[in-house]
């Protein structure tokens, strides 16, 4: 039996109760011009589960556990699938989990997405770093389990693969994982190597981006990374090595003829390094900068000074990590507000 559907292509159709045949029923749809969202719960199979992920992969379907019945044009109960009536299978339902990678934004939870909020309030698990907005913890379930694993500079920390193992390991027991984290997860934030890890372990991943704070932060501090007229681009570079560090593979001299915006993060502690290299390759000494720290908390801070001056400026006025920097003249772009 091939399902027809009378949806015109494009329609939004939610599948429910997938059963052994679902990939039978999803390229029916296909045929049809749709692109099925479907909705697996306790009691759909490992087999049907592992089907379902393996169609998602390939882009014939979005699986969604969540799915609301009632933003989808037509919901349709899959023909080879469970009847309503049927018995549960028996022994423990099965049910997989999943990861959905957060990205928190800057620190403000104003500033975490909406998508990222709700699913800080469904997860069963919280697996956050430092720079996350931990305050929208409060938001998680009361029986949620909340994990620390923050990487304090120079100081404790969790190694990456025991969070990647931890991840999979909370998933494989059917629990729905966030990792929330600072910023966007795939600005250096080892998201790519959390998302190989769980699809490695045939675990379904899936990620919510975040406010990057190498926008956000110069932003909030009155500082656009694009200005038109001044520059038409911006780079964004870690400075967690120097430029003499044999770990460093930046052209720090294409940087600084580039002509564009830089922003570097994580460059408290080789910033005077930085300045002088740029400088050095042809960067006028002149050009602005600035040092935002703490960007959307309260500590927020900014301190303004010629690349030249901008280290030690930091330095005086006590300015630690976290901190972006900016170099460039849309340093000095806004006026000042009235
Ligand atoms: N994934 C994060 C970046 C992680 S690397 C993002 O997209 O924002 C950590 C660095 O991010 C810090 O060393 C600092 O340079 C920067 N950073 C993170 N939060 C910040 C904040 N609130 N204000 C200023 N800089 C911040």
């Amino acid at each position: 039996m091939s399902l027809s559907v009378p949806a015109a292509a494009g329609a939004t159709v939610l599948v429910t109760r997938p059963g052994p045949r679902v990939a039978e029923t999803v390229h029916g749809l296909a045929a049809q011009g749709v692109h099925p969202v479907v909705r697996p719960d306790a009691l759909t199979p490992d087999d049907v589960l592992a089907q379902l992920h393996d169609l998602a992969g390939r882009g014939l379907l979005t699986v969604d556990p969540e799915a609301d019945p009632d933003a989808a044009d037509l919901v349709v109960r899959d023909p080879h699938g469970r009847p309503a009536d049927a018995p549960a299978p028996s022994g423990a339902p099965a049910r997989t989990g999943r990861v959905i990678l957060v990205g928190g934004g800057p620190g403000d939870p104003g500033l975490l997405t909406t998508a990222g909020l709700a699913a800080v309030e469904a997860a069963d698990v919280v697996v956050c770093d430092r720079l996350a907005p931990l305050s929208v913890l409060s938001r998680a379930r009361p029986d949620a389990e909340i994990v620390h694993v923050g990487k304090i500079p120079r100081g404790a920390f969790t190694p990456q693969e025991a969070i990647d193992a931890l991840l999979v390991d909370r998933a494989a027991q059917g629990l729905d994982v966030v990792r929330l984290k600072g910023g966007d997860g795939f600005v250096f934030g080892r998201g790519g190597e959390e998302w190989n890890a769980c699809v490695a372990a045939g675990i379904p991943v899936t990620v919510v981006p975040g406010v990057t704070s190498a926008v956000s932060a110069p932003a909030l501090a009155g500082i656009p990374v694009t200005h038109r007229s001044l520059t038409q681009g911006f780079v964004v570079v870690s400075g967690h090595v120097g430029p003499h560090d044999p770990r460093s593979d930046v052209d720090w001299g294409a940087l600084a003829r580039c002509g564009l915006t830089l922003v570097v993060l994580m460059g408290q502690a080789t910033l005077g390094e930085i300045a002088d290299e740029l400088v050095a390759h042809g960067l006028d000494p002149d050009t602005p900068a600035a040092v935002v720290a703490e960007g959307s908390l309260p500590g927020q801070r900014t301190v303004r000074a010629p690349v030249t001056a901008i280290a030690d400026a930091a330095r005086d006025a006590g300015i630690g990590p976290p901190a972006v920097t900016v170099v460039g003249r849309v340093v000095d772009a806004l006026e000042d507000p009235a």
